[in-house]
């Protein structure tokens, strides 16, 4: 055998979960580049292998159940196969999902590129007893190469490799034609006839071309209006269109798609050796329980709740570590810089700002964990499925789901997710609802709010309650939109249910460690910007007219503090000052170093907790055991002791209410001044007025607007946590907490989420009513929760 050194193109493709990056990974081994597909935000991943003196470059292309023109995947994968023209196309098949899988097949032939099967999942087939008859299916598809494969145990790759060079030696285009019956037929041979001199504009195949026009696919329409003649093919497209829908009785794309199950029926039919060997698979049967109409949607949520719950409290113990490392920092920051507006830039605005921001990171993490597990296994669909029924009802579509359940994450995301849904209305009243998800970054919100005002015993029933009162509240609106903006059906549902699968630990990290990194980046870039923002404008401007005399009343403290000391310790000793006694200023000391150990130790414990009570009885033997040592001279110690901590009480109050009026006459405290009259009646002050208004840039910013806010207001430069501070703030309590979650849950979408609302749908108008409306809701509910609370008698 002659060996030709040879470089060869292979693409992977197939449905979402078919294998495609298991078999990609096998046949790359770590040789493999991870970008973008130019223009759009598509993973693209290309490896490398050198194969029987043949190297091969082997793309990875999206996850996808047809070629048609509604998703960007779509378009990506059938546009890759058109213009790249690889080699050599794998098609990926769930071999237990087959007549699924094969309908994508029938679509990926008629680009006639060289294609090949893998048969992959082979091992799930078998053990569902299904027979394939290799060569049947080989005859169906014009004599393509088969392979089994299984990508989990590396099965089948050096016969798919070899077959890879075999066929890229030939050369041979797939010849497969799938008959559409006589009327598409001929309407196809017509369209071709006028496309035909433009073929060498176009690089798809011709056939493939009038068929895409027939089915009205918008993007191809696009392209064909560049042409020459395209004004006759639009025409004759148009015409025939009309004609045949008639003739059919049925929209001609629905015909065609019909056309094609059918087909793909008999192939899968003729191509299996035993199809009654229809047992009842394990996914099945989980299936009987967890998508039962009785108990399918009680579990469902059961399961969110108890996401949620975990999400709060095991994400608590590292954020802890988190937010005390940030603590120690900005104490280390604020004694290695000067004073001045430099540290207060750094340690007030950056480090509290982006520090209270990342404290998140391991809650945000746990959420994505839970979303990455209930997607990999096959769950999540389920969920769609189950929430068809409901959201049926409300006027959506049950494939809005998805986009629904994605906005958990993030709503920018998951309007881009509506690209799924085919109607643009269903997009619309989408995108409209999905920001009422409450996303990620309005997670750290909640959880300083919870923490603060709620027991640790029904935190998670209160997460739980804001998080199902976004969903309740997206289908009320989803419903008044149809009924609305939007009058008419939605389309039919028709949804896939993957077999379930336990996760690879590989692929769950991923998934979470993309996300992640996205929120890093977010907390790097606009939440970084928007601190030092907010700095800003709450620190300045400086020189303003205080109500008071701080310094004076400050000056004055010390003077009172001096003449005390002087009167009832030094001149009973007949001293000067302290260290005039030795022994003495010893003893103080040691009481001084007891308090702060003291004082250390119970930082994040609660008084008359039983830890507090011990540690505090400690301290008092310890200082008792002084007295016996030396009774007179004890007297006057914590005489002294008592009298300086007064002081640095006193001092504290005075510079917190000087940096609390500071606060208000700041250009942000003006701006809350004046949005206070408007959120007064939701019992907010103007402090949560800028916050929230902040809260526009991105959700994280409300909190970090509010570690700025909280921590120059208590005017102590140690950055004492966020709870403890909202806690000690007389104008909060529990109330107005929930109010503040249930506002900060439904109003406005952030500015990134609306850049994409605008993008998808192409005007400022969507953006536009969505921010009015959300925020006029969350007005009104926020009212209701806080007026109707009081009523209750919770407000205080
Ligand atoms: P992709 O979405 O097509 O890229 O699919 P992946 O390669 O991510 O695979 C989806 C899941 O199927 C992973 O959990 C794989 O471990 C698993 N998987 C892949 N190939 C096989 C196979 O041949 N048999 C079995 N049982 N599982 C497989
Ligand atoms: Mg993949």
């Amino acid at each position: 055998m002659v060996i030709e050194k040879n470089t060869v193109t292979v693409a992977l493709v197939g449905n979402p979960n078919s294998g495609k990056t298991t078999i990609f990974n096998n046949l790359t081994g770590g040789r493999q580049h991870v970008g973008n597909y130019p223009g759009v935000t598509v993973e693209k991943k290309e490896g490398y292998r050198h194969f029987k003196g043949n190297d091969l470059t082997i793309i990875d292309l999206p996850g996808t159940y047809s070629l048609t023109a509604y998703s960007l995947e779509e378009v990506v994968t059938r546009n890759f196969i058109v213009n790249d023209k690889p080699d050599i196309v794998i098609d990926v098949l769930d071999t237990s999902n087959l007549e699924r899988n094969l309908y994508l097949t029938v679509q990926l032939l008629e680009l006639e590129r060289p294609t090949i099967l893998a048969l992959n999942m082979i091992d799930v087939a078998d053990a569902s007893g299904l027979k394939i008859n290799d060569a049947k299916l080989m005859d169906c598809f014009g004599s393509i190469p088969v392979v089994r494969t299984n990508g989990v145990d590396n099965k089948g790759m050096e016969v798919l490799l070899d077959k890879i060079i075999q066929s890229s030696g030939q050369q041979k285009n797939s010849k497969f034609k799938m008959n559409y019956g006589l009327d598409i037929e001929n309407a196809i041979q017509k369209l071709e006839t006028l496309l035909l001199p433009n073929y060498k504009k176009l690089q798809f195949p011709t056939r493939w071309l009038a068929l895409k026009l027939l089915e009205n696919d918008t993007n191809i329409i696009d392209s064909v209006k560049a042409f020459t003649n395209a004004n006759s093919i639009m025409s004759l497209m148009n015409e025939l269109r009309t004609e045949l829908s008639h003739k059919l009785a049925d929209d001609v794309e629905i015909y065609i798609a019909s056309q094609r199950y059918q087909f793909v029926g008999t192939i899968y039919r003729q191509a299996i050796d035993n199809r009654a060997v229809s047992t009842v698979t394990i996914s099945d049967k989980i299936d009987k329980i967890l998508t039962n109409r009785m108990f399918g949607l009680p579990i469902f949520f059961a399961l969110m709740w108890f996401v949620f719950n975990l999400v709060f409290t095991l994400g608590k113990i590292p954020s802890n570590w988190i937010d005390i490392g940030f603590g120690i920092l900005g104490k280390y920051l604020a004694t290695i810089i000067s004073d001045g507006p430099l540290k207060s830039l750094i340690v007030d605005g950056v480090v509290g700002g982006v520090g209270s921001v990342l404290v998140f990171i391991p809650s945000i993490l746990l959420l994505f964990l839970a979303i990455a597990v209930l997607e990999d296994t096959g769950y999540m669909a389920r969920a769609a499925f189950i929430m068809d029924r409901v959201m049926g009802r409300f006027g959506l579509h049950g494939k809005s789901f998805i986009p629904l359940l994605l906005g958990f994450g993030c709503s920018a995301t998951a309007m881009m997710g509506t690209r799924t849904l085919e109607n643009p209305r269903d997009r619309i009243i989408t995108m409209l609802v999905t920001p009422l998800m409450s996303c990620s970054a309005k997670l750290p919100v909640y959880t300083i709010l919870i923490a603060a005002f709620f027991d640790e015993k029904i935190a998670g029933n209160v997460l739980f309650s804001i998080y199902f009162l976004g969903i309740i509240l997206s289908l009320v609106m989803a419903r008044l939109f149809r009924s609305t903006l939007f009058e008419g059906q939605s389309e039919p549902f028709v949804m896939e249910l993957p077999s379930y699968r336990i996760p690879t630990f590989k692929s769950v990290v991923i998934h979470m460690w993309e996300r992640s990194t996205l929120y890093l980046k977010k907390a790097g870039t606009i939440i970084l910007a928007a601190s030092i923002l907010m700095w800003f404008l709450t620190t300045y401007p400086k020189d303003i007219e205080f109500s008071r005399d701080y310094d004076g009343l400050l000056v004055q403290a010390e003077e009172t503090y001096t003449q005390q000391v002087h009167e009832d310790v030094l001149s009973k000793l007949e001293i000067e000052n302290i260290d005039q006694n030795e022994k003495l200023a010893a003893l103080i000391r040691t009481i001084q170093k007891e308090e702060e150990k003291f004082a250390e130790e119970t930082k994040d414990l609660d008084e008359d907790t039983p830890a507090y009570i011990k540690l505090e009885q400690v301290k008092n033997e310890k200082i008792l055991q002084l007295e016996k040592q030396s009774e007179e001279l004890y007297l006057y110690g914590t005489k002294y002791v008592e009298l300086t901590k007064t002081l640095e009480a006193e001092k504290g109050k005075i510079e917190n209410i000087k940096s609390g009026e500071q606060l208000e006459k700041s250009y942000a405290g003006q701006f809350g001044k004046l949005v206070e009259p408007v959120i007064a009646p939701l019992g907010f002050d103007w402090r949560i007025g800028i916050s929230l208004v902040s809260g526009v840039t991105a959700k994280e910013v409300i909190v970090s607007t509010m570690g700025t806010i909280y921590s120059i207001g208590d005017g102590n430069e140690n950055a004492h946590s966020m709870t403890k501070a909202l806690k000690s703030d007389e104008h909060m309590n529990p109330l107005i907490a929930y109010a503040l979650m249930v506002f900060v849950l439904i109003y406005s979408p952030c500015l990134a989420a609306l850049a994409v609302m605008r993008r998808e749908t192409g005007t400022w108008k969507w953006p536009i009513v969505s921010l009015v409306y959300s925020t006029t809701l969350a007005w009104i509910m926020t009212f209701i929760v806080y007026q109707g609370g009081k009523l209750l008698g919770f407000g205080s």
